[in-house]
């Protein structure tokens, strides 16, 4: 029975006369009973949820236990991780593993620290590149602006020699063109050093005469010596071999080199340039050149440096004597090319004594050298040429060779003259400076080509960039010869260039 049933007779006994109960006493009675149901209800509920946790508790601990085992587990494991990937890390910096969030944070800050690192290496590389390029540019700005005047020495000196020269002026002019010759090679070989850097260098091996090729180099370096009141020898084994095979060129640069160091370094003192047989066989021989000097030597701490680029054995010395500091390192290099080494032997105040040997092929004096001494004609029959030049040094000697092959030369200063004069007259050939005021070669050259395919245009440049080749066929041009330039070399290109 309901207990509203229980109540509602008790009621009905105890607190009526009628036996009747009203319908607000009624409705009390069935809120109560309400109540009292819901209050059973949450009763029988809660003692049955008591049981379930009472049973699963260890169960649920249990496992929460081995997650968070797990979990200690994986960061011990990730903070050893950590660990290997930087062994050098400060290790007291790390985080506890009962701090999930500090070895997070710990992680973030590693990530953002090598972003910036990364970020910062980016730049420095770009930078990097930025001087490189910028190095490149002023190298070949530097050798335009000291071949042009250069190709002004080595052309006239060329034109004096054509000129039936005293007999007494003929050796100054030997010397005037080794040297202007050697200062290009020296040009050359500055253009020359990103090579040796990239080991993009190689040797162009040749028969040439050592007697004579060293000898030229000893007079073109007396000169200086004398200047500087320093008493100059030379001694060269005679049993060393006329005819050898090897690179001539860089032969004479790394003796130049060490020649003008110790012409440079020694005052009223003695500099010797020595070549002595160390070896000869059928084929082959050693020579043990060296060069000493009687100068201001070398402290022996600074010896290690002076064979990097850039280097001098100290600061006054760029004060006092100037120079790059590239010539040992050049120097150097070029002997390893050549499977030799540079050794030094040094006291300050009383000199130094540069030497290395070379093992170079020889040919017999039986053996014939097919040599081509015989002068050829070189004849233009009378070709008008259009000489596009600015600079007047260029002018005069450039005209002075081209007349001399038989040919009528008619000149323009500038770019936009040269275009004037092509619209009047007609050229066989038209020899084409590419940097000149008002109008350069390369605009002259298009403005040309817009009313004259035919006519032959040939770029002279003392520009030794890399793309020169592309820039001038793109301009319209045929061929070009480079600054200073082989007299024979223009001869022979502009005869080609002709027939076509
Ligand atoms: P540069 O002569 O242009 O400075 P080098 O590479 O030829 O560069 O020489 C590097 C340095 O070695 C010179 O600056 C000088 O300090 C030293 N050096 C070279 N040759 C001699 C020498 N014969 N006597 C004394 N010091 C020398």
């Amino acid at each position: 029975m309901g207990y509203n049933k229980l109540l509602e007779r008790q009621i009905k006994k105890h607190l009526t006369t009628s036996g009747v109960l009203d319908e607000n006493l009624m409705s009390f009675i069935q809120s109560i009973d309400d109540s009292y149901n819901a209050f059973e209800r949450d009763k029988r509920l809660s003692e049955h949820a008591f049981q379930v946790s009472e049973k699963d508790y260890l169960d649920i601990y249990d496992r929460l236990k081995s997650e968070i085992n797990i979990r200690n587990q994986s960061i011990l494991k990730l903070m050893e991780a950590i660990r290997n990937m930087e062994p050098d890390s400060d290790m007291s910096i790390l985080p506890g593993v009962d701090n999930l969030l500090d070895v997070v944070n710990y992680l973030d800050a590693q990530i953002k620290k090598r972003k910036a690192a990364e970020a910062s290496l980016k730049i420095a590389k770009e930078e990097a590149e930025k001087a490189t390029q910028a190095k490149s540019e002023f190298l070949s700005i530097m050798s335009h602006e000291i071949r042009t005047p250069l190709s002004v020495v080595i052309g006239l000196g060329n034109i004096l020699f054509r000129q039936n020269p005293r007999p007494d002026q003929v050796n100054n002019l030997q010397v005037l063109r080794t040297s202007a010759d050697n200062l290009l090679a020296l040009i050359n070989d500055i253009l020359d050093f990103s090579k040796i850097d990239a080991s993009k260098l190689e040797l162009e091996h040749a028969v040439f005469d050592i007697h004579k090729t060293v000898d030229e180099i000893y007079q073109a370096i007396s000169i200086k010596a004398q200047e500087k009141d320093n008493l100059m020898s030379i001694y060269i084994d005679t049993k060393i071999p006329t005819w050898v095979y090897g690179d001539s060129h860089r032969i004479t640069q790394v003796l130049n080199n060490l020649l003008s160091n110790a012409v440079k370094f020694t005052q009223k003192g003695k500099v010797r340039l020595s070549l002595q047989l160390e070896n000869i066989s059928d084929s082959r021989c050693t020579i043990l050149f060296s060069v000493s000097d009687t100068g201001i030597g070398i402290e022996k701490d600074k010896i290690q440096y002076i064979f990097t680029p850039f280097s001098q054995s100290s600061s006054s010395i760029t004060r006092e004597f100037g120079g790059t500091g590239l010539g040992l390192a050049i120097t150097s290099e070029l002997l390893q090319l050549m499977d030799s080494q540079i050794k030094l032997e040094t006291e300050i105040g009383r000199g130094s004594i540069f030497y290395f040997s070379l093992d170079l092929v020889y040919i017999s004096a039986i053996e014939k050298i097919p040599i081509n001494t015989a002068p050829q004609e070189q004849d233009l029959n009378k070709a008008k040429i259009l000489l596009v030049e600015d600079t007047p040094f260029n002018i005069l000697f450039t005209t002075q060779l081209l007349e001399g092959w038989n040919t009528v030369v008619d000149v323009a200063e500038n770019g936009a003259i040269a275009v004037d004069k092509m619209k009047k007259s007609r050229y066989d050939i038209v020899i084409m400076d590419l940097h000149m005021p008002v109008m350069d070669g390369y605009t002259s050259t298009k403005k040309i080509r817009e009313f004259n395919q035919e006519t032959p245009i040939m770029a002279l440049t003392a520009s030794a960039t890399s793309d020169i080749r592309e820039k001038i066929f793109a301009a319209g041009m045929q061929d070009y010869v480079t600054k200073p330039f082989d007299s024979d070399q223009l001869f022979s290109q502009m005869k080609r260039a002709m027939k076509k």
